[in-house]
């Protein structure tokens, strides 16, 4: 019998907010198969919300981390260096953009705001991969997070769209660069489930339902499932696998003219 083994391996999940969070749900199916966690939160604010979780699951290592605050990212790598050693995975699902950056057209977005988005959302991951370079040492995986809107357009996605398409890119030459130390580099592009950073979106409800009225699956998908997906890429299951940008979304994405 053969089942998805992590033991031993040791993971790093950023962009816990609560338990509805996609990173929780990856957290729990990668500590689930073995691995030791390290997990973050984003202030103080946040934190009654996460060390509850990340007790749950036992996490050894739990730090701050704003990305946009200089210093933490880099201390929670050199915590994960102390304490561990190495790390194996990595897995990013930090999201943000302005609030009228995200409920206005991208026409009018403005460059600060644009840069913010990007700086959070998509250079956040290139940084995590050039501080997991030097502790993969046995190679490793990145994860992030990705959605359609990022290869077509989807209305109220606004900035997020050009932002999750430089991100689904930045996937593309990062597997590139790190691929011949072993490092794969993966996005796991999830169908709409309603969380914290999706209530900010606009007709969000409208777009689950649109999702499941077109997915050759006839539905949504849900947080544990794209945490499964989450544990399959960064097994020895996925060995082949870099660069890729996998579709957890019931098949939305092939989807064309649909008729109802
Ligand atoms: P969420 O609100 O639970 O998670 C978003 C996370 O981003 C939060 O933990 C927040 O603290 C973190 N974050 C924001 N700014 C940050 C900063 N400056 N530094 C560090 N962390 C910061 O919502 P979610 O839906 O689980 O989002 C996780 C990822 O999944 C995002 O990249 C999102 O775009 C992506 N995603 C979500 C959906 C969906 O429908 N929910 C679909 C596809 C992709």
């Amino acid at each position: 019998m053969e089942a998805i083994d992590l033991k031993g391996r040791k993971a790093l999940v950023i962009g816990v907010a609560n338990a509805d969070s996609l990173a929780w749900w990856a957290a729990k199916h990668i500590r689930g198969a073995g691995a030791d966690l390290a997990m973050t939160y984003l202030n103080d604010k946040a934190m009654p919300y996460v060390a509850p979780l990340a007790a749950e699951l036992g996490a050894e290592i739990l730090l701050p981390c704003d990305v946009n605050v200089p210093g933490q990212l880099e201390a929670v790598f050199e915590e994960i260096k102390a304490k561990w050693g190495r790390i194996d995975v990595i897995f990013h699902a930090i999201a943000w953009a302005r609030k009228e950056d995200l409920h206005g057209r991208l026409t009018d977005c403005s460059a600060d705001g644009f840069a913010e988005s990007m700086i959070i959302s998509c250079h956040s991951f290139i940084r995590m991969a050039r501080l997991a370079e030097p502790l993969m040492i046995q190679g490793g995986t990145l994860l992030t997070l990705s959605y359609y809107g990022a290869e077509k357009v989807v209305d109220h996605y606004n900035v997020m769209g050009p932002v999750k398409a430089a991100l689904e890119a930045s996937v593309r030459y990062l597997a590139h660069e790190l691929g011949p130390k072993g490092i794969r580099v993966n996005a796991i592009s999830a169908g709409p489930i309603r969380t914290r950073a999706a209530s900010g979106i606009d007709h969000f409800d409208e777009l689950i339902a649109e999702a499941a009225a077109k997915a050759p699956l006839r539905r949504t998908v849900d947080a544990c499932e794209v945490g499964r997906v989450s544990v399959l890429l960064a097994s020895d299951y996925a060995t082949s696998i870099t660069g890729e940008i996998v579709h957890a979304d019931a098949g939305f994405h092939v989807a064309g003219m649909v008729l109802h």
